[in-house]
């Protein structure tokens, strides 16, 4: 390893703040990790439903109670990557070298139409929470969407605001990778916390969709899309513009780019089953870090294997459903509801919080379910 060597992490969300840890806490001589994020404070996305609607005071929590204080913050916003001169400007004009950097930069909500709001990010969560606490009693709301996201919001909107009308308008089924008798479940849930439910209605983005369905807001829940930054720097890209990378978390053609989280993708077809979420971010920038120390010593890098044990989804403070699956995310019979389930995904969420602090303390703390047996036995062919 050289004298100074510099790992570069943009994106201080749940993958880039896993990666910074286990790179810092494994206090390699020489090795300077430095995070760049646009603010000073980590923000539980997971839980910008609740802050939406008002049953949380805050989602964000201090870089320093959570990172491994050799880290180096840097206040800022990655606009551009340099791959061939190994360097990343920031939007205030700074240009930071690198010798390995980590992709991170994450998700935020879809391209929300005129006059709706998401919940993707906390600036539009802050912008639903003040709307939603100046509406009249009798005022009408709509989310939109039929994903894990929207549910939540939905029965969480509606607990904590019982004096509007929450309507939740989903272009398929609520919940579509749920199995019939949960989402049975989950729609006498969504009863008893006074949403009304609308299934298989789609809803044009191209009008502003409060005319369209009778709202007063509306809150747009339809998916996360993710920042720009690797298509616009020429670094390989899908279709959603997310890096793409190989089982080893590295940069397709590039020896020195990882990504993880929800703004990388692996290409082998064999993770398709790897949904954007916290529980694939977490493990994924674990294992980027370990592969960046794996590269650093010359050892053969390390096929990342993750996978899922549960689908948590919180329908209110006393209320929620974990769906239990296979590695693959793919549904079992075994199901929870009610005040369990709800204590259940409070616990999990401040787990990813402990997480996080515990591989601050010791690189190597934090482990994670591992994915199907299939893909283990695929060799890992990466080169260091
Ligand atoms: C309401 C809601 C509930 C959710 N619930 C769950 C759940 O229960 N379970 C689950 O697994 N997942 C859940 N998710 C999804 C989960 O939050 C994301 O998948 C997860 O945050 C992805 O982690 P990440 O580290 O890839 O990115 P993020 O957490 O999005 O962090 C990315 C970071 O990069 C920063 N960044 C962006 N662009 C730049 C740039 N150009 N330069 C520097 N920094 C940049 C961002 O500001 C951010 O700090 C939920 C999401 C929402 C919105």
């Amino acid at each position: 390893m050289s004298v100074q060597t510099r790992v570069l992490i943009l994106g201080g969300g749940y993958a880039g703040v896993m990666a910074a840890n286990r790179l810092a806490a494994a206090a390699r001589p020489g090795l300077a990790v430095r995070l760049v994020n646009p603010r000073g404070q980590f923000v539980e996305r997971i839980r910008l439903h609740e802050y939406a609607a008002g049953t949380r005071a805050g989602v964000a929590v201090p870089f320093d109670r959570l990172l491994h204080p050799a880290v180096r913050q840097v206040p800022g916003t990655a606009v551009a990557i340099d791959a061939g001169r190994r360097t990343v400007g920031l939007a205030d004009g700074e240009t930071l070298p690198y010798d390995y950097l980590l992709y991170a930069v994450g998700s935020t909500g879809p391209a929300a139409p005129a006059g709706a709001l998401a919940v993707a990010d906390v600036a539009d969560a802050a912008a639903a929470r003040t709307s939603l606490r100046s509406l009249p009693a009798g005022a009408a709301v709509a989310i939109v969407g039929g994903g894990l996201t929207a549910l939540e919001t939905a029965a969480e909107t509606a607990r904590a605001h019982p004096r509007l009308r929450v309507h939740l308008w989903c272009s398929a089924l609520p919940g579509p990778s749920l199995p019939e008798p949960s989402r049975a479940g989950l729609l006498r849930s969504l009863r008893r916390a006074g949403v009304q439910v609308h299934p298989e209605v789609p809803v044009s983005a191209a009008a502003d969709p409060r005319g369209q369905l009778g709202a007063d807001l509306v809150l747009w829940c339809t998916g996360f899309s993710v920042p720009d930054l690797a298509a616009r720097s020429a670094l390989p890209v899908d279709g959603a513009g997310r890096l793409r990378v190989d089982a080893s978390l590295r940069a397709a053609g590039q020896d020195r780019v990882f990504g993880a989280g929800d703004a990388a993708v692996i290409e082998d077809p064999g993770y398709a089953y790897l949904r954007m979420s916290c529980a694939a971010a977490m493990p994924m920038g674990a294992e980027a870090a370990g592969n960046i120390l794996r590269a650093l010593e010359g050892l053969p890098l390390r096929r990342h294997d993750s996978g899922f044990q549960a689908q948590c989804i919180s329908l209110g403070r006393a209320d929620g459903l974990v769906q239990f699956v296979g590695t693959d995310d793919t549904p079992r019979s075994l199901h929870l509801h009610g005040r369990t389930a709800a204590v259940l995904k409070e616990i999990i969420c401040r787990m990813t919080l402990r997480w996080i602090r515990s591989e601050a303390k010791r690189s190597g703390a934090y482990s994670w379910p591992k994915g199907p047996r299939a893909l283990r036995r695929t060799p890992v062919e990466s080169r260091p």
